[in-house]
């Protein structure tokens, strides 16, 4: 089936008894065992399994082509599973503009003898040169932030396979609607479901999605069931609510995104318009051929500095200043400000997440805030 009817459909039976087409909110934390102690249900515990959280996971691994998916309370919870099923003296390859957080927790990899090395994964020469025999995962993270790099997967996952290491990928900025890593190669999938999946700015929750059922999973599944790191409740229900339009929503977004990309690049306070799907980026040709759309995501240097920058961001009024993406609202954010000291990004530059305003109105509202610069 298609991912429109998967979004709808996966995870969403109707109820047996109430025969609610909705599903409930299943607060308990605890299930009734039968006479001989075993559980008809099927569920012990909440925070081993419960039943919105199983319904959440299907659909998850369903979007995105798996065996399986594990529902945790943030993005960082889910990255902070695999990397706790890392081991003392293996080594993690990732991108050197990897998403801060994740970087952030590598860092702290560095205290149980887990090293990694940070490179420009554009450049597969580079990612070879850094693979050491001890390398076990390769983290990669297309389009990146806040410069939309775009890496080839189905290449990165050859070079991860040669050496025996993993390959993950964080999913969050194209969605399964328009990048099927496991499709390229990819072994597990990350996502922010804070962004886009959940969509609507309202739930924090991250997953993990396998390619396989194998070892490697069970042991992450120990760690997000003992670890306890996991959505509650009405977080999955919120969650599997907001799924059902994700592939209407990311498409709107990533149409309406092109189109500011394209009004952006003709504008005479625009230093460089960062968009996959304009021509003119780096990585137009690997993300035409890996993804079916460039995405709701862009970014853009304007004129001047920092306080140029500052002053549109102020400027606009249907965008709203703030951090985060994938929500109903457009955003516009000074990324370097939020990063702090060790920032890679330019302080001129502006992230905007493109929401589900008409896109007239948004190229208006730009418009309108670039002429007072
Ligand atoms: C937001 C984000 C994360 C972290 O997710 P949280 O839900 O905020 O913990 C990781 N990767 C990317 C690409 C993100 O945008």
């Amino acid at each position: 089936m298609k991912i429109e009817t998967r979004a709808v459909h996966v995870g969403r039976k109707p109820e047996a008894g109430s025969r609610d087409v909705t599903p409930a909110i299943h607060l308990s934390t605890t299930y009734q065992k039968a006479e001989d102690g075993s559980l008809p249900g099927g569920f012990l515990y909440s925070r081993n399994d419960n039943p919105n959280r199983a319904a959440l996971e299907e659909a998850l691994a369903s979007l995105e082509g798996g065996y399986a998916a594990l529902a945790f309370s943030s993005g960082n919870a889910a990255t902070n599973a695999m990397f706790q099923a890392m081991l003392a003296g293996h080594h993690i390859i990732a991108g050197e503009d990897v998403f801060y957080g994740t970087a952030i927790l590598l860092q702290r990899l560095k205290h149980h003898g887990i090293e990694h090395t940070l490179v420009d994964m554009q450049d597969l020469a580079a990612v070879e040169r850094a693979l050491r025999p001890s390398t076990r995962l390769i983290w990669v993270e297309t389009p990146s932030n806040p410069l939309l790099h775009i890496t080839d997967i189905a290449a990165l996952a050859a070079i991860a396979h040669k050496v025996g290491a993993l390959l993950a990928c964080d999913n969050t900025w194209a969605t399964p609607l328009l990048q099927l890593p496991f499709k390229l190669g990819a072994d597990v999938v990350m996502h922010s479901v804070t962004k886009y999946l959940s969509g609507h700015s309202d739930v924090l929750s991250g997953a993990l999605i396998f390619q396989d059922g194998d070892e490697f999973f069970e042991k992450v599944q120990g760690i997000q069931r003992e670890g306890g790191a996991v959505p509650s409740p009405f977080e999955c229900w919120l969650t599997l609510r907001g799924l059902q339009t994700f592939p209407y929503r990311v498409r709107a977004q990533s149409h309406s995104a092109q189109r500011i990309a394209e009004f952006l690049a003709h504008q005479p306070q625009i230093e460089a318009v960062h968009y996959p799907g304009l021509p003119s980026h780096s990585g137009h040709e690997v993300a035409k051929r890996q993804m079916s759309g460039f995405g709701g995501m862009l970014s853009i240097q304007v004129k001047g500095g920092q306080k140029e920058a500052f002053k549109l961001a102020a400027g606009v009024k249907l965008f709203t200043h703030a951090t985060s993406l994938g929500g109903p609202h457009s955003l516009i954010e000074h990324r370097a400000s939020v990063e702090g000291a060790a920032t890679r990004s330019p302080v001129n530059l502006l992230r905007l997440s493109i929401g589900l305003e008409h896109p007239d109105d948004l190229i208006e509202d730009l418009e309108r805030a670039l002429k007072k610069l």
